[in-house]
């Protein structure tokens, strides 16, 4: 069973990158910086987690307002750094965890928090720039699997600090619950009082930073009770961003100790670190609970395998289906259709799709494409691209012709998802 190792919250602000990429240790006034995050580096040395759950918010860099969510859950295998503006930091991807993904998405569901996904999206520096002082890169690689969690903090309504704290609970019991023997350390960053927008830029409040560490530790249900205008009151408007912590937090047992705490005000931001370990062992009937909550995650689809030539699109088949999916989504652009009619061969390749899914798609092999994780959706626009109806499409995944098929329907008509036919 994976076990939780501790919990680690850290400020993320781009001056930590600047300071990092500009070799600023020995710096008078951004040298702290270093000093607060080393002991978090030499606790990651010993502790050496295998995967690491990373709370962080975006900002407005690979989630805007098109479409803005609360809670997203990285499922993906990689996650390159984002360009905010000036070119991306010269960083290696780190490597997502698609299995714990999974895990941890079906037990937050199971507990009534439902999430959104994202894959294939860069990350900005509110999961970068701390990530960069935290982990050493042994061989140029980061030495752990990442499941990254971002939370939707800029547009409100935002998630409330208590709902960040009950989703770190979850969480608990999702990464608790994982079958695999493995090493699970908890990440949250933002913060501490900060305000960047309005008359009120530069804020800061580093008493209330200090205190805000203690009670964190000692007293988080407290600071789940105050609301989004107390926080920015007392830590600036973006400050507010800390009740990230509290999903941290909320990961760990009741009674935590601080293995470490540093604070360091060079700018805008107030940046803190801070390392907590659970107090107490584990309850010896952990592992039936565990049991117990696995059972429950796996009721909504128990049985579904008897529905014959039926293929849930899941997380697995997402991930890895995601490079010829998207392909196919693709096709809603007229430029990218035209080059696929045109140049399919080239089209393919600049599209970095393996041979399989190239044959697939060259084939029009619409049962394969299903069993290999096409969604049916990227079908019926691949079929209207084509000039073929749907039930063109449902007759070849049953194995049959479009006259036979058509027998089965009380109307023989064919249509398709393509709205007015290009010339
Ligand atoms: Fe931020």
């Amino acid at each position: 069973m994976a076990r939780i190792i501790g919990g680690v919250a850290a400020s993320h602000t781009p001056a930590i990158g600047f300071a990092y990429d500009q070799h600023k240790q020995h710096d008078p006034s951004l040298g702290p910086i270093f000093q607060a995050f080393a002991p978090v580096q030499d606790w990651f040395r010993e502790k050496r987690p295998d995967a690491i759950v990373y709370i962080f918010n975006d900002h407005v860099t690979s989630f805007f307002f098109d479409h803005y969510s609360a809670f997203t859950l990285g499922i993906g295998d990689e996650y390159p750094v984002a360009d905010e503006g000036g070119g991306a930091r010269d960083l290696p991807a780190v490597k997502g965890d698609p299995r714990l993904a999974a895990h941890i998405a079906t037990s937050l569901v199971t507990d009534e928090f439902d999430l959104s996904y994202f894959q294939d999206k860069p990350l900005d520096h509110g999961f970068f720039s701390p990530m960069s002082v935290l982990l050493d890169r042994p061989g140029g690689q980061w030495p752990a699997r990442i499941v990254p969690l971002q939370v939707g903090v800029l547009q409100y309504p935002i998630p409330t600090a208590a709902r960040c704290f009950k989703l770190g609970q979850a969480l608990r019991r999702a990464i608790e619950s994982y079958p695999a023997d493995i090493d699970v350390a908890v990440v949250a960053t933002g913060g501490l009082s900060h305000q960047v927008h309005g008359e009120g830029a530069g804020f800061n409040n580093p008493e209330w930073d200090r205190q805000f560490l203690d009670a964190i530790t000692d007293d988080p249900a407290a600071l789940s009770r105050m609301t989004h205008a107390e926080y920015a009151r007392l830590g600036g408007f973006e400050g507010a961003e800390v009740i990230m912590w509290l999903v941290m937090r909320g990961a760990l047992a009741d009674r935590v100790r601080q293995v470490h705490s540093a604070y360091y005000l060079p700018s805008m931001t107030g940046i803190a670190t801070l390392v907590l370990e659970n107090e107490a062992a584990a309850l010896p009937d952990a592992a039936a609970a565990s049991e117990r909550h696995r059972a429950r995650m796996a009721e909504q689809l128990d049985g579904i395998e008897e529905l014959a030539g039926t293929y849930p699109f899941d997380i697995a088949r997402s991930v890895k289906g995601y490079r010829i999916n998207k392909f196919l989504h693709d096709l809603v652009t007229p430029e990218h259709r035209a080059r696929f009619l045109d140049e399919p061969e080239t089209a393919f390749k600049e599209a970095g799709l393996s041979p399989e899914e190239q044959e697939l798609i060259r084939g029009r092999d619409w049962p394969g494409m299903i069993r290999y994780g096409v969604i049916f959706f990227m079908l019926e626009k691949l079929a209207a691209v084509l000039g073929v109806s749907n039930l063109h499409v449902y007759a070849a995944m049953r194995g049959e012709t479009l006259e036979e098929f058509l027998q089965t329907r009380n109307t023989p008509a064919t249509y398709s998802v393509a709205g007015k036919q290009e010339e």
